[in-house]
């Protein structure tokens, strides 16, 4: 299945990923991908809000990774400074991508650069980018979520 929706503000985006939070269950992994600028922080900000976060949330591109509490733990992470899932490994990142160890909800944008250490079944949200302020965002469950 996949879900596809139209936004034509960083705010609707934002409300996207609250609903989406809010109808979600822990232990919960989310690929977001789309290029630079296409929204993937902004709806985490939305989805964090959605997930009981009152912290401001900020890009962890220079951190890598941003722990929150929300109704659980959750994990925001960057993969753009990394080149490979041995180097994630590395860094201590492999639990937050089990979901027999994680307890809360695993955001991660730029999965692709660190390929195989998302676990089979994940969440994949898509933002693409439209005509100015337009954004599509596609939510497919892979894996039988
Ligand atoms: P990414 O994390 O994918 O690089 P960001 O969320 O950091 O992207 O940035 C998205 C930028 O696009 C922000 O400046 C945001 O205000 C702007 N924007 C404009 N329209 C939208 C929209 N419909 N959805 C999300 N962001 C939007
Ligand atoms: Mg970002």
């Amino acid at each position: 299945m996949k879900l596809k929706v139209v936004t034509k503000s960083s705010e609707e985006t934002m409300r996207v990923g609250e609903k989406l939070a809010r109808s979600l269950g822990v232990p919960v992994v989310i690929s977001l991908v789309g290029d630079l600028g296409a929204g993937k922080t902004t709806f985490t900000k939305g989805f964090a809000k959605g997930f009981g976060v009152k912290d401001i949330v900020t890009s962890p591109t220079f951190t890598i990774m941003n722990e929150y509490d929300g109704r659980a733990k959750l994990y925001h992470f960057d993969m753009y400074r990394l080149s490979s899932m041995e180097e994630a490994i590395e860094l201590g990142f492999e639990e937050y991508f089990d979901l027999s160890r994680l307890k809360g909800a695993t955001l991660v944008e730029w999965a692709e650069n660190v390929e195989g250490l998302l676990p089979m079944r994940h969440i994949e949200v898509t933002l693409t980018k439209g005509e100015g302020d337009e954004r599509t965002i596609e939510i497919e469950p892979k894996g039988l979520v």
